[in-house]
This record gives C-alpha cells, structure tokens and sequence, in this order.
C-alpha cells in the first residue's frame, strides 16, 4: 500500500504525546526519503518538548490549520492512522478522517483495536509504543538499516517517551536490538533524553512543588496518591500547556505506592474534569478508567473524565478507590 501511493496524510491522537508525534514524523520522513509527499496532521496543539523533534514545524493542528488539513485529505490516496484504537481519539478531526475515501492504515499498540474503522490493521498491543511498531515493520522489510538520522530520532523519542524512558513496559529484549539500529544511525540518545524530559520552565517545578506539597493526596491503606489541578490554580501559578505532563507519574517514586490519580480541571471545557491514572505492577488503570470514568488506555497508563465540579470529582475517585480496595490495601 505504501509503495502505491505517492500522497499520504499521517494522522494521531488528540493531546499528542511523544509516541504520536515521533512516530508520525518518522513515517513521514520514511516516506518522503521514498519519494512521496507526507503530512502529519493533529487534533490539536503538542507540547512545547516536542518541538525540537526534525519535521515537528511542518505539522498542521486542526484547531489552526483546518482549511490546509482539508486540502491535505482531499489530496491523499493514503491515510494512516497511528498510535490510537479508536476514532474518537481522533477528537474533532474524526469526521474528516472519516469522511475520507483513501484507504486507511492503522499503526497501533492499544488493547482491543475497533477493527472496523481502517481497512488494513498493524496493531500489537505488547509493543511498548508505536514507534516500536514501526521498528519491527522496517526490520521485517530488511529497511531498519537505510533509515535516515532523522527517522532514527524520532523512533528513538517514540519509544523513550511512552517508557518513561526505559523504565516501565520496556522488559522485552528486540525494544533493544531496534534501539541498537536506530543508534548505528548515529541519533544521540542522551541528547534526546535531554530535550524531552529536561525542558522545565521555572513555572513547572515551582507548580510541582505546590502540587506535591499541598494538593497530594495520600490514601496509605490504598497505596494511593490523587493530587488535584484547577484552573483558578492554573491561573495563579501562569501554568503553561505542558508544564503538567509527567506530574501524575511522581508519586510513583514513593514506596510502595500502587496507584497515582491526577485530576485536571480542562482549561478549555471549565468543569469537565480530566484523569490521568498510573498504577505499578498488576493495577489495571484501564479497567477502572474505563467502568468509572467513560476513557480507558493501557494496564499501567490510561485516563478518563468527569463532568462535576473538583470537590464532587474528588469524591466520586475516593469512592472509586474503595471499591477497588481488595487490591489496593494489603
Ligand atoms: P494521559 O494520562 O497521558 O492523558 O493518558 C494516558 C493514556 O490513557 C493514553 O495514552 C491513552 O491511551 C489513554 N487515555 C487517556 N484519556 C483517554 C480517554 O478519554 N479515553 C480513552 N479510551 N483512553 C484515554
Ligand atoms: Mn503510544
């Protein structure tokens, strides 16, 4: 499909993260050294550590870019859609992925894919990321050596950041044979480390520091950290698009906690509160993102929302907590 085409708009997830982003510009640095003409179109704006990533300015957003992400559809004979399992993540831009006659690639590592919605499905839910997906593609095709440097970067980044660089759901073996390529590419991993998780504006340590130290929760017989974020405390703090990612995961490094909730109060939807939640070992975040909170994700990462106000959201994941006390206390 890839070698009969010569238009392809690659397309991701809303609130794109390390793995969306890197992987969709390393398809499209694939394809364009393949001669073809590639688009990477999101569903709205990607964190300022993405920025760095070779290719990132040439992306179109859909909430700024909606005439030229037309245009880009009406051209394709090729859509792929990567790192997602369900149109809905494809937020306001479902329709016009939808509405689209191209074929569709799906390029994903998400449980239960909807089978339905593209006609061709690359999906392995024990990859660690997207960009591990798309490793063992070009392995198999003898192409994982005639990658570019650039190409070799954003693989690398895909994988870093849905691993937490390495330290979580990256136990299998081959993750290190496709890092051991993508470095013979000659990419700087440290550098790469560097620009991702290195990049915190004073604003965001001086935010971490407030949400550690006042707003964290602590549930000890649950094993179970919430810290909360609204937008009066966004305000306050100048907190900028960005400066929370990665919050949720810091209780984490406390001992023996078992389950981490950040609850987000959505800066463009006030009142609509959104969840992230991080367990470690066998918790199944997804399981309870998906029964209590209308989202879902992975075993150890997923996220959902509630419509309430933060006290009332506060209540309804305590009470949440409780009914999953068999596994959290003991
Ligand atoms: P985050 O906490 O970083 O926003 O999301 C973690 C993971 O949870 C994402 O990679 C995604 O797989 C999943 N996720 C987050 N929000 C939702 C949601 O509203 N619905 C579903 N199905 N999955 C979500
Ligand atoms: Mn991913």
């Amino acid at each position: 499909m890839l070698d009969g085409s010569t238009n392809v708009v690659i397309c991701t997830h809303v609130n794109p993260d390390g793995d969306a982003i890197g992987s969709s510009l390393a398809l499209k640095h694939y394809l364009e050294r393949k001669g073809k003409q590639a688009t990477v179109v999101v569903p709205n704006v990607f964190p300022d550590f993405l920025t760095w990533l070779p290719g990132a300015d040439t992306i179109l957003i859909y909430t700024k870019h909606l005439e030229q992400i037309r245009a880009a559809f009406d051209a394709a004979d090729l859509v792929i859609v990567c790192d997602l399992n369900q149109p809905n993540r494809l937020g306001g831009m479902e329709e016009v992925v939808m509405q689209n006659s191209a074929p569709r690639i799906l390029i994903d590592h998400h449980l239960d894919p909807n089978t339905e919605f593209c006609e061709t499905i690359i999906s392995e839910p024990a990859m660690c990321a997207a960009g591990e997906v798309i490793c063992h593609i070009l392995s198999q095709n003898g192409e994982i050596d005639n990658i570019s440097e650039n190409e070799a970067i954003c693989l690398y980044c895909a994988m870093m950041c849905d691993t937490g660089a390495f330290s979580f759901n990256s136990n299998r073996p081959v993750i290190y044979e496709h890092i051991s390529h993508l470095l013979a590419r000659g990419i700087d991993k440290d550098q790469i480390y560097r620009n991702v998780f290195w990049t915190a504006s004073e604003g965001r340590l001086r935010l971490q520091g407030y949400l550690l130290y006042v707003n964290m929760k602590v549930l000890h017989e649950y094993h179970t950290t919430i810290i909360t974020l609204t937008n009066e405390e966004r305000h306050r703090f100048k907190v900028k698009n960005g400066d929370t990612e990665g919050i949720v995961n810091i209780p984490l490094q406390m001992l023996g906690t078992k389950l981490s909730i950040f609850i987000n109060e959505d800066t463009e939807h006030p009142g609509i509160m959104k969840l992230s939640l991080r367990s470690v070992g066998d918790f199944p975040c997804d399981q309870m993102a998906s029964r209590h909170f209308g989202g879902g994700g992975h075993k150890n990462a997923s996220g959902g929302k509630l419509q309430c106000s933060m006290e009332e959201a506060l209540e309804r994941v305590k009470a949440v907590i409780d009914a999953y006390a068999d596994m959290l206390k003991e």
